[in-house]
């Protein structure tokens, strides 16, 4: 099964994208995840990065790219996975599409969690608090101002991808703003429909 999820930063992708992971034993491909990794791993694409994600900015289409590219080759990956912030332009939508066809792969569904926007920042408030007080790293990203950054640019290159989606019949709307376990439901009953 391959599957992508879409949203704005905030919208539960990663949460729900690793329950799925869970019950369907395929792996999530965050591309935010593989760049914090470079960042920390201190790769050429890391220092590249660093700059742009700690400001809330979109990470060169090339970049991403070149980093999806090379993690669908990966054995785990062979039965399927689960996209999760990637594609966020149109260009990576159309580098994806030549990936799988090039392979004769098809996507089976993008998901695309519908929320609030002007909940989302109390969302990611939450999240560095819980991250904080579990002893975890908070990203520097979740940072109110910053997340403002993250929205303009999700609003400007990355909510034209749902529709590219819409009009080939492959996209499902998830109601977002459900508690976390109905998000879940609403999607496991997607897959089976
Ligand atoms: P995320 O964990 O998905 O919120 O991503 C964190 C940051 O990584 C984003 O704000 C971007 O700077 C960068 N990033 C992740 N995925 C992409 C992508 N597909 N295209 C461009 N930048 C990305």
């Amino acid at each position: 099964m391959r599957l992508i999820f879409l949203g704005p930063p905030g919208a539960g992708k990663g949460t729900q994208a690793t329950r799925i992971v869970a019950k369907h034993g395929i792996p999530q491909l965050s591309t935010g995840d593989m760049l914090r990794a470079a960042v920390a791993a201190g790769t050429p694409v890391g220092l590249k990065a660093k700059a742009v994600m700690d400001a809330g900015g979109l990470v060169s289409d090339e970049i991403v790219i070149g980093i999806v590219a090379d993690r669908i080759e990966e054995a785990d990956a062979k039965k399927g996975f689960i996209l999760d912030g990637f594609p966020r332009t149109l260009a990576q939508a159309e580098a994806l599409d030549a990936m799988l066809a090039e392979k004769g792969l098809k996507l089976d569904k993008v998901l695309e969690l519908k929320v609030d926007q002007s909940k989302l920042v109390d969302r990611i408030v939450r999240r560095a608090e819980e991250a904080k007080a579990a002893g975890q790293p908070v990203r520097k990203d979740d940072d109110p101002e910053i997340f403002k950054t993250r929205l303009e640019a999700y609003n400007r290159d990355t909510a034209i991808v749902a529709p590219y989606y819409d009009k080939r019949g492959q996209l499902t709307l998830i109601d977002g703003m459900q508690p976390i376990d109905h998000v879940t439901g609403a999607i496991e009953q997607a897959l089976a429909g």
